[in-house]
């Protein structure tokens, strides 16, 4: 089959076979990737219409117990700067996101374990309070399940633990000893148990990712079935041991957005910061390829230059009201629109 009909059999059937996978992978011309921009755009308007969610990112603190390899808030990083916010700094940003047009909260942050279950609790449920008609999602790393219960029944309702590579002998090599991807899928078992909208994901050309890591990357989410992928390349960071490795291409990056589209029809996918920082129209082109999210940042701009997990990561400077009026304008370039919505997983399964 040429590239063209195993893009038609990955539409129908949502999966192909190792092999073939590999050559759509490795041999994409661009007409190819025009024509399978096509139809993961065309999947994707069929879920989700025009529409593009908007994710109010609030980086809450950059203490992490964890040393991931690849990551500029890694624990043994001496020269990042530590920050936590406060409970009403967390507020604050929240009250300014709503004005804005924000109806989700991602509350994101290294694993920072000084910050008690009950207090993470009581953020969970007064943002709730504040704004009954928002989602929360949460991003703070592996927990255990009684944690993740906690926080669900505190209110939550989406959970993103990126898996960042479902081989074992990859996963170890971007992490140390102590993480596994045992304990990872465990976590994201977990997440989906309790009844989260569950988000896993990869970064693209991360060091020593291989096309069959790749492959084995996309049947785990085909299996996994989640509700959120978030997928963008790798970026190096000058204070981690990943400093002089490559950054994960444009291209590679797209051609998973696309791909993960037709996989997973329904999924929420993020146009990610990282995609935007390669390239400056970057998520715009992630958008193009079938994603439909975008995770602005609603952090204190006193901060933001401290959450750094790669090198140039955008939006550093900014206000956020500024952002999003620039942003609204790069989705309706693209010719989508921004939507004042929750932004949900389409539940429903709508045949092609
Ligand atoms: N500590 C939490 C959330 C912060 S990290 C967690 O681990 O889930 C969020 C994601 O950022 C990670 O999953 C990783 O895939 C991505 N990331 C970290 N360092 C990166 C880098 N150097 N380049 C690109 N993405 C990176």
């Amino acid at each position: 089959m040429n590239n063209k009909e195993l893009i038609k059999k990955l539409r129908e059937q949502r999966s192909l076979e190792r092999d073939e996978f590999r050559k759509l992978l490795t041999e994409m011309t661009e007409d190819d990737e025009e024509f399978l921009y096509k139809n993961s755009r065309e999947v994707r308007e069929r879920y989700y219409g025009k529409d593009v969610y908007i994710r109010g990112l609030i980086e809450f603190t950059n203490y992490c117990r964890r040393d991931c390899l690849y990551c500029g808030i890694r624990a043994s990083n001496k020269e990042c700067q530590r920050y936590r916010l406060t409970h009403d700094e967390i507020m604050d940003c929240a009250k300014t996101g709503y004005g804005l047009g924000f109806r989700t909260f991602v509350m994101q942050g290294g694993e920072d374990m000084t910050i008690s279950d009950d207090e993470m609790c009581r953020i969970i449920s007064d943002l709730k309070t504040d704004h009954p008609d928002c989602a929360v999602t949460l991003s703070i790393g592996e927990r255990e399940r009684e944690s993740y219960e906690r926080y669900f029944t505190a209110g939550v309702d989406r959970f993103l633990l990126r898996h960042e590579s479902v081989t074992p002998e990859h996963y170890s090599s971007l992490h140390t000893a102590s993480q596994t991807i045992e304990k990872r899928l465990r976590c994201l078992n977990d997440l989906k148990e309790i009844g989260y909208q569950t988000g896993c994901g990869i970064m693209i050309g991360s060091p020593f990712q291989t096309v069959d890591h790749i492959i084995n990357d996309l049947i785990f989410m085909k299996e996994f079935q989640p509700h959120m992928v978030g997928m963008g390349p790798f970026i190096p960071h000058a204070q981690t041991p990943f400093k002089d490795k490559p950054a994960g291409s444009l291209k590679d990056t797209l051609h998973m957005l696309g791909i993960i589209r037709l996989i997973l029809p329904n999924v929420l996918l993020p146009a990610t910061t990282a995609l935007g920082t390669i390239v400056p129209n970057g998520r715009e082109l992630g958008l193009l390829a079938g994603a439909n999210v975008v995770m602005p940042n609603l952090s204190p701009t006193a901060v933001r230059a401290k959450y750094t997990l790669y090198d140039g990561k955008i939006s550093t400077g900014a206000e956020a009201a500024e952002c999003l009026a620039d942003l609204k304008e790069r989705i309706e370039s693209a010719g989508y629109e921004l939507a004042v919505a929750r932004g949900d997983y389409a539940g429903q399964d709508i045949s092609l």
